[in-house]
This record gives C-alpha cells, sequence and structure tokens, in this order.
C-alpha cells in the first residue's frame, strides 16, 4: 500500500474525534528550527456542522485491538485498514508543511496490539519531527489508556497539547460498550499529566533550559447521545474533570451512528447537533460565566431546553434574582443576565466609574439589549417593558428553528432544516412537513409553552 493510500485511510479513520481545537501555546520561529506555532488557530478548520477539523488530523494506526461497539475502526468492523511507520508519518507531516498545507499535527492511533507498543511507535514518529527535522510547530496528541506511565511523559515532552478521550460519560456505557477500557486506565494519565503540566511550568520560571511538558495542557472528548445519561450527569462531571484535571477543554461529539447495534441510537438516526451546541454553552458557563453544574440543571430538570440557550434557560427558573441594577451590580452579577457576556460586564464596570448608565450610555458602550433588557433596571427604573409573550419571543433562540435553502436543480430551491434545528423540527420534516411550516409550527408552541412559564 503507498502511502496516499494510507492517508486517506487514516486520515478518514480520524474524522470522528473532535477534540483538536489547538490552542495555548506561543512559540515563535527559532534559529535553525522548521515552524512556529500561535496562541490560537493553528493546524484547526470548522466543517460545515460546527466540528473542528484539522489540515493533518491522522490516526496512526487504525488496526484495533478493542471492540468498542460505536466506532468504526473496532477489531470486529470490515474496513481496510492501515498503519504508519514513524518515518512515514513524520515525513508526510513535513512534507505537507513545507507545502504550506497545514501549521501542524493532530495525531491519535487505534490501539496497535497494545496501548504501549501503540504509544512507543507514535513517540517515535514524534521523536523524527522534533529532533531530525527539527520541527517546531503544534502537534497535538492522544494518549492510549493504559499505557506506561514513562510512555505518557515521554509523548508528553513531545507534543504541545495531550489528549485522552473519555468517550462516554458513565462508567456503566463504558463497560456496556467499549468492554476494554477501564475507567482507572483512563483517569490515571489525566491524573499524571495535570501533575507533570503543572510542575513543568514552576520547572520553566525557575531553570533556564528546563524541558516543557504539555505546554498547552490536556482536553478530552465524550461522545453525547449514543448512552442515556442526562445532561446533568455530563456536566457534573465535566465540572470535576475541570476541577481535578485541570482540563483546558472538554468536547462533546454528537453520536454519529456509523455501526448497527442494537444497544445503540439506530442508524438512521441524526446525530443531536443542538443538544452538543446547548453542552458547549453550558461548558462555557461554567469556565466564564462563574455558574456551577448544579446551578444549571436540577433533578426534576436535568435536561437543557432545547428551545432556549441554558443562560436564558437558568433566568427563566430564577426570577427572583431579576431585575439587575446595572450601575451598582457586581460584574458576577451582570454575567448572570441574558446577553450579557464578559466583554459587555467589563465595559459596564468601567463606563460606570465616571457616569451613572441609562440605556442610552448602554447602547453607546455597546451592550447588546435584545433580551438584556428585560432582566435589568437603569437607576432604579425597568430598561424596557414587554408583554410576557414579547419578552419570551426574545430569548428563543434562532438556532433551534433554523431553515436553511438548499438546491435541488438549477432554479429549484426548498427549505430544508439545518442540521442542528431542534428535534422535533426534524420529526415534523421527516414526517412530509415542508421545513418552514415545521419550523414555524414548533416556535410557535415553544412561545406558548415559554410564555405561560413566565
Ligand atoms: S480503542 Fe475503541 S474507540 Fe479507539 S479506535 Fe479502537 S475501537 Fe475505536
Amino acid at each position: 500500500m503507498d502511502l496516499a493510500e494510507k492517508l486517506e485511510i487514516l486520515a478518514d479513520s480520524a474524522k470522528y474525534d473532535v477534540a483538536c481545537t489547538s490552542s495555548g501555546v506561543d512559540r515563535p520561529g527559532r534559529h535553525g528550527a522548521l515552524g512556529s506555532s500561535a496562541a490560537a488557530g493553528i493546524c484547526h478548520a470548522f466543517t460545515a456542522d460546527g466540528r473542528c477539523v484539522s489540515l493533518l488530523k491522522v490516526l496512526y494506526s487504525n488496526v484495533c485491538s478493542y471492540d468498542c461497539s460505536y466506532c468504526v475502526n473496532r477489531r470486529s468492523n470490515d474496513r481496510p485498514r492501515a498503519t504508519f511507520t514513524p518515518r512515514e508519518l513524520a515525513e508526510l507531516t513535513i512534507g505537507f508543511y513545507r507545502r504550506n498545507y497545514i501549521e501542524g499535527l493532530f495525531l491519535s492511533s487505534a490501539v496497535l496490539g497494545t496501548p504501549d507498543r501503540t504509544m512507543e511507535l507514535m513517540i517515535e514518529a514524534l521523536r523524527i519531527l522534533r529532533e531530525e527535522y527539527h520541527f517546531n510547530g503544534y502537534i497535538h496528541a492522544k494518549t492510549i489508556p493504559g499505557a506506561d506511565p514513562m510512555l505518557v511523559e515521554k509523548i508528553g515532552r513531545l507534543a504541545d497539547r495531550l489528549s485522552v478521550n473519555i468517550e462516554l460519560p458513565s462508567e456503566t456505557s463504558l463497560t456496556t460498550l467499549a468492554p476494554d477500557k477501564k475507567k482507572t486506565a483512563i483517569l490515571r494519565p489525566m491524573g499524571q499529566i495535570a501533575v507533570q503540566s503543572a510542575q513543568s511550568k514552576k520547572e520553566m520560571v525557575l531553570y533556564r533550559g528546563a524541558q516543557p511538558f504539555a505546554p498547552a495542557g490536556q482536553s478530552t472528548q465524550m461522545i453525547i447521545g449514543a448512552t442515556p445519561e442526562t445532561d446533568r450527569h455530563i456536566m457534573d462531571l465535566t465540572e470535576g474533570l475541570y476541577r481535578k484535571y485541570s482540563l483546558k477543554r472538554v468536547f462533546y461529539s454528537a453520536y454519529l451512528p456509523v455501526v448497527e447495534d442494537r444497544r445503540l441510537p439506530a442508524l438512521h438516526t441524526a446525530p443531536p447537533l443542538l443538544r452538543e451546541h446547548r453542552l458547549y454553552q453550558a461548558d462555557w458557563l461554567l469556565r466564564y460565566y462563574h455558574f456551577s453544574a448544579r446551578e444549571l440543571l436540577t433533578e426534576d430538570e436535568p435536561n437543557f431546553d432545547p428551545y432556549l440557550d441554558p443562560k436564558c434557560t437558568w433566568a427563566v427558573r430564577h426570577p427572583e434574582f431579576f431585575p439587575v441594577e446595572v450601575n451598582t451590580a457586581s460584574r458576577a452579577e451582570l454575567l448572570r443576565v441574558p446577553g450579557i457576556g464578559p466583554k459587555s460586564a467589563l465595559r459596564i464596570v468601567e463606563a460606570r466609574r465616571v457616569q451613572s448608565l441609562g440605556m442610552a450610555e448602554l447602547k453607546r458602550i455597546g451592550v447588546v439589549l435584545k433580551r438584556a433588557q428585560y432582566f435589568i433596571t437603569c437607576k432604579g427604573k425597568a430598561a424596557a417593558r414587554g408583554s410576557r409573550a414579547e419578552i419570551a419571543g426574545a430569548l428563543l433562540d434562532p438556532k433551534a428553528f433554523s431553515v436553511g435553502m438548499q438546491q435541488l436543480s438549477l432554479d429549484d430551491f426548498v427549505p430544508k432544516a439545518l442540521p442542528d434545528a431542534a428535534p422535533a423540527v426534524q420529526r415534523l420534516e421527516a414526517h412530509g412537513m415542508a421545513a418552514d411550516v415545521a419550523a414555524r409550527t414548533v416556535r410557535q408552541e415553544a412561545l406558548q409553552c415559554l410564555t405561560k412559564r413566565m
């Protein structure tokens, strides 16, 4: 098999992995070294469905000795297989880099024989890149659960970011669908990376020439919608991972059915992209808005509302918190107002040092008031008054009812529900209703429900 064929197979096999946004390392070019790395935006692109894909995102091998039932590369699946040699992979990366196709590498692998053997081969490929080709660009490498800690240490010295995929949101699901994988084998390297990464940061400050260890930190990915865990369970887990292992990112991957298996959603099931979007929004609230997972979802309402973003959902459930007076509220309180993000909160806090703020001043400093106006007061007066239906209409997320135009022939355009429209819109469309009518019907119903709840 020639290299082009291997690349085709192994790049295709890697496309289901979404944990590839590269960020966090800023390393200028060096004399005698090839490449540089900027703090964000290296080696990734966003596909139409919002997934992040790397320009050179490959598996070292897709020959797997494990049999995870949700995975196209599982042992029992009949598909073309390929494995690079370490030198082939290094030369391919350098060749692409020199042609300006890529700025870095995202390397993962199936379990080729054993976790240790797989990691040794990946490490050798990265060693050739770093030491022989003096490649200074960004490298994100997956660690294989179950590999020896010494190998995790080695790969962390060569890569900028490491990740260990948690795969499924609970141990029960892992046991059912990925019986070769053990929770401890996933969490142990995460713990090791967190400790060594923190140590290395200290050493870099204290000693000149200290060798960095995964300077861009670690991330993980979990599959959403293949198993029955609620959003609350997923958010609890996410919060714990951020806290315990200092993860930079948790990536959520809407399950795309690729295999027929009675334990998994049927092959024709649409991937839950809107749910994935809500989880990313909630993840953002944990990391930048000082929300806790338990505040966002309760035992009685364990899933996010498909029609509202998670912050609006929280606001609707907590009327006692509002209105917030923009001239006196803390930054943390401002951040809880729907429509006010970290930038607007900062602008408000800075602007009110020199003048007291009314609606005109808020508009002038660039605060978007479409939703916020119903939740704030300016100098003690309500910023806006609206009927319950008007407020509900401003809060509904247009993404949930998104319809695009699909061209069937040169002059034939039909409206089509976009992949991340609400499941109810997709269902009505699947039953034969025109997509724009389905979207309007579902929006009307959502509006009535929300108006009643307010
Ligand atoms: S270990 Fe499991 S998820 Fe990873 S490639 Fe093999 S079968 Fe797929």
